[in-house]
């Protein structure tokens, strides 16, 4: 079947969690510290909770194919037009979708080293070339982060689309208002600046600043964010999309009707209606993820500065057998190989009790 698929899918790989969780889970009963997949482990607002329980007895209808109410309920919070918001199925399908409607044969994506996976796969499976630009070395004010600058240098006549994350997987490096208005500046009206902030939410240093702000300057930037992490429904795959309304009409087109489930716009409204809850939440992150750093930074382990909810940690030539004996231990983080960081960990920042059990593993490990 590899012969007879089209040629963008041809040599890609499916999709890898690094672990098989549900043998995990059996394995150690119940005990399983998982800090592999950057969830929110604060868990999501009651309302939300509540929100779910009331839907149970619509299921054997569709779900809004125009998801009105949660559109409605984002509009007014982000202060932009019904028409200017698209939902996905996770950010994920948003972010597969941009390539399939905007790059193709002949028209080229643009990304950093280390940028998050799924823009090479959504460039290859939209049969596109990629261009992969080159991070910030090691030692840099940023290191691993995304050299705009760079960025900004290799788009060619070719490029349709460009792929940023602020703050990026799996390295959590973020770049500021200046660098990228600068950045904005250089890019041809043509060319769709994808900006995925997925952890936009957690960001809370002065020198974050969300591409909201330039995206009514800019009619070819689009700015996706997810209900999957600051508000913790992974599980329910709610993501969205905020861009000129043309932009939008144009993307619509290729949405499945019925994308996203009626459990999950029902949710993500009742999330969003709780600021309290979302602000608890990442003050718990915060405070957990400056712990983890500094615990791991006594241990000898460089931490990258991170304004999400995980850690990129350096764990040098002993990486593997760290990685297997936490495994051993009950303690699942995510390698890094893949992404061409071998000796690199990601972790995620989990509750007090996560975070505990992990640094007691790790300590077991390296005694
Ligand atoms: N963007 C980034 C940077 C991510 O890390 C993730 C999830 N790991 C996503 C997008 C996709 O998230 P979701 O599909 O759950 O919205």
């Amino acid at each position: 079947f590899e012969a007879i698929a089209n040629p963008g899918i041809r040599g890609l790989r499916a999709y890898d969690p690094g672990h098989d969780l549900v043998a995990l889970r059996r394995a150690h009963e119940g005990v399983l510290v998982e800090l592999g997949s950057n969830e929110n482990p604060h868990g999501p607002s009651p309302a939300a909770t509540q929100a779910v329980l009331e839907t149970l007895s619509q299921l054997y209808r569709y779900p809004d194919p125009l998801g009105g109410d949660l559109k409605r309920a984002l509009a007014a919070r982000l202060g932009v037009g019904i028409s200017q918001l698209m939902l996905g199925n996770g950010s994920h399908e948003l972010l597969m979708q941009f390539a399939q409607v905007f790059a193709g044969p002949g028209r080229e994506v643009v990304a950093s080293q280390f940028g998050f996976a799924v823009y090479a796969l959504a460039a290859q499976a939209a049969g596109a070339p990629l261009r992969v630009v080159p991070a910030f070395a090691r030692g840099a004010a940023m290191p691993r982060g995304h050299d705009l600058d760079a960025i900004a240098g290799a788009i060619s006549p070719q490029t349709a689309l460009v792929y940023l994350a602020n703050p990026n997987n799996p390295t959590g490096t973020w770049f500021g208002a200046d660098a990228f208005a600068a950045f904005m500046a250089r890019v041809p009206e043509s060319v769709i600046v994808v900006v995925d902030e997925a952890y936009a939410e957690f960001a809370d240093a002065p020198d974050h600043a969300s591409a909201l702000v330039l995206q009514p300057r800019y009619p070819n930037l689009l700015v996706t964010r997810t209900f999957s992490k600051a508000h913790a429904l992974a599980g329910l795959r709610v993501g969205y999309a905020v861009a000129h309304p043309d932009c939008i009409a144009v993307l619509e087109r290729v949405r499945e009707s019925f994308n996203v489930n009626m459990v999950g716009l029902s949710a993500a409204q009742a999330a969003l209606g709780d600021e309290a809850h979302l602000r608890w939440s990442l003050a718990r992150n915060a405070e957990q993820r400056e712990m983890l750093a500094a615990a791991l930074r006594e241990r000898g382990y460089f931490a990258h500065p991170s304004l999400t909810n995980f850690l990129l940690v350096e764990f040098g030539p002993e990486t593997q057998r760290i990685e297997a004996g936490l495994i051993a231990r009950g303690v699942v983080l995510r390698p890094m190989a893949g992404y061409g960081l071998p000796e690199c960990l990601r972790i995620t920042v989990g509750d007090a009790s996560e975070n505990r059990r992990l640094l007691a593993a790790l300590d077991e490990v390296l005694a």
